[in-house]
């Protein structure tokens, strides 16, 4: 459920009117919902109620707004973060440091060393020899990292190849039978505690089975490891799931997500730590946008946009559907493409698709932005950086400025050997 309803025929957030939103702050523009923030934060609490000790840490890659992150830490959510970047952002919005996960395939020293400096509380580790550096820089700074390592399962996740990470071949984790081998030369060594395992294994995903499958072989492997006198007290089983992007295609419920993971680690006697991104912000983000043309095509029109393929990558890179709604809907429909400026066939919404009909002028949003949103926009084309604003009851805020090509150019330096 989200708070992006329609009221005396004019799409609202809450109880913002979305032309208001526009004639202030313009268009593209990202607009949160905080009352749906807060649902969602609820519902997937709840769905784990059952569970005796667990950790919920938000995969900022998702959304990581200052405003959105606060909103989230205010609920009780840690962050699970992938950069020196990420870790900045979880501390300014106030998230304890102790409640941050460090995941991510290359971290740096740099970015190991700053982490342990302001008391991250996990590393994911995904090799071997990232665990030896990070012993030794905490040596040097005479601290101690707790650390899980991240184990590949080998499970097709059975979703858009671009965002699987839990088969063999993907860049993720460690082969699960590796395990063993790292865990005996690692653990002991000064400087970090290996304290458990940790598996991410998709995004998107709309099938338990294989998440299920995957929490299987994590609790064979944490069987197995104790059996050879590790001590495993800690394991984190990623994010990963889907939400409705198309309203007729559902996907499992937090609540069932929830019985799920009671079923698959009942007995493991462990801290369980949860990333999710997705499922928390999708639903709660609108990318309102103007229609610039309505422009005749051979085949059907174009709706033109001012929203592209760098506000919005999702359509470009996955494929992925967003609905399309009028901020003022007729009752009429049209059959239509919709597309982006940008100078790209592949800024490209929708293809034939069937939506409430606009002119020129007219305002509408792509649904379920607030994930992978905002967070992966560019200034391809020399567009402005699309702003953010988040909605509060009858409030809004800008919560991420537009940045005007302007302010891009003004970063930008010619070199004096290009002045003679
Ligand atoms: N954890 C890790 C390690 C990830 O790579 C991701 C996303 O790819 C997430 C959590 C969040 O996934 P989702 O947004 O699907 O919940």
């Amino acid at each position: 459920m989200d708070h992006f309803l329609y009221k005396n025929g004019i799409l609202h957030a809450e109880d913002v009117p979305l032309p208001l939103i526009a004639e202030q702050v313009g268009t593209p523009v990202y607009i949160y919902s905080r009352a749906t923030l807060e649902r969602h934060a609820q519902v997937f609490q709840d769905a784990l109620a059952a569970l005796p000790k667990k950790h919920i840490a938000f995969a900022i890659k998702a959304n990581p707004n200052i405003a959105v992150l606060k909103v989230l830490a205010k609920q009780g959510f840690g962050a699970d973060v992938v950069s020196g970047g990420e870790v900045a952002r979880a501390v300014a919005a106030g998230m304890k440091p102790e409640d941050i996960v460090f995941s991510g395939v290359g971290k740096t020293r740099g970015e190991m060393e700053y982490a342990l400096s302001v008391g991250v509380g996990q590393f994911n580790l995904e090799l071997e020899e990232e665990g030896f550096a990070l012993a030794e820089i905490a040596v040097s700074m005479g601290k101690t990292a707790n650390a899980t390592l991240r184990v590949n399962p080998d499970v097709d996740a059975g979703t858009h190849a671009k965002i699987s990470t839990g088969k063999k071949e993907n860049k993720f984790g460690v082969a699960i039978d590796e395990a063993n081998g790292i865990f005996d030369r690692l653990g002991g060594t000064a400087g970090i505690a290996l304290r458990g395992l940790s598996c991410h294994i998709g995004s998107q995903l709309f099938d338990l089975g294989p998440m299920e499958a995957a929490y299987g072989r994590v609790g064979a492997k944490v069987a197995e490891l104790r059996g050879a006198g590790h001590v495993i007290d800690r394991v984190d089983l990623g994010g990963g799931l889907g939400v409705p992007y198309e309203r007729d295609k559902v996907p499992p419920s937090p609540a069932v997500y929830g019985k799920m993971v009671e079923r698959a680690t009942r007995g493991w006697d462990v801290t369980l730590m949860f990333e999710p991104g997705r499922v928390i912000v999708g639903n709660a983000g609108v990318l309102l946008t103007k229609v610039i043309w309505v422009k005749p095509g051979a085949v059907r029109p174009y709706i033109i946009v001012d929203a592209a393929m760098n506000d919005l990558a999702r359509p470009a890179m996955y494929d992925a559907w967003h609905d399309f709604e009028a901020v003022q809907p007729t009752g009429e429909r049209m059959v239509a493409n919709i597309a982006g400026p940008v100078c790209e066939s592949g800024d490209t919404f929708a293809m034939g698709r069937d939506i409430d009909r606009v002119a020129s002028g007219d305002l509408g949003i792509f649904r379920t932005a607030g994930a992978y949103g905002a967070t992966m926009a560019s200034t391809y084309n020399s567009r402005a950086l699309v702003p953010e604003v988040m909605v509060d009851g009858d409030k809004f805020a800008v919560v991420a400025e537009r940045i005007a090509p302007e302010t891009i150019i003004a970063a930008e330096h010619v070199p004096d050997f290009l002045n003679d």
